[in-house]
């Protein structure tokens, strides 16, 4: 459907909001989705992976940063690390989290032993911490173990304060 023809005062975040570019967990490939189909059951154009499937992506940092500056959608990350207890016991809070947040919100994981570049770029200090992405930048940063309640009041809090 083009209905670019019906308004030349759409101003361009509106445009954006009509089909974000959602890039696809599995492949990669970036996406347009309209948002007058529902997201949550959109499947990739390239793999045919669903482009949300209620699980946290694992994202190293090639991966993180395609997201980051591809994808339209907010960006929810957990860096966290195996060792980490309070990072594993949170795991499962996270996956809830990421099942209530998405589509509005792509839900990933950043182990951070094996991206110990993109941990020090970001200055993640300590783990479990959340960070929240938008448009290509850091919108808010939380660390310490949250149950999911608290992550998803938490990321919504930072997403429509503004
Ligand atoms: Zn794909």
């Amino acid at each position: 459907m083009c209905r670019s023809g019906l308004s030349v005062r759409k101003s361009k975040s509106h445009l954006v909001s009509d089909a974000p570019h959602i890039v696809c967990p599995h492949c990669g490939a970036v996406n347009r989705v309209p948002t007058d189909r529902p997201a949550a059951e959109a499947r990739c154009g390239k793999c045919r992976s669903p482009l949300f499937d209620g699980h946290p992506v694992p994202l190293d940092e090639a991966g993180f940063q395609r997201h980051l500056e591809r994808g339209d959608t907010p960006l929810l990350v957990d860096f966290w690390a195996p060792w980490c207890g309070p990072c594993r016991a949170m795991a499962p809070a996270f996956e809830q989290a990421a099942r209530e947040l998405e589509p509005a919100v792509r839900v990933a994981k950043v182990n951070t032993e094996e991206a110990q570049g993109l941990a020090g770029r970001l200055g993640i200090r300590s783990i479990p911490t959340l960070a929240l992405f938008r448009g290509g930048r850091e919108v808010a940063r939380q660390a310490g173990a949250m149950d999911a309640r608290s992550i998803v009041a938490w990321t919504r809090r930072q997403l429509y304060r503004a």
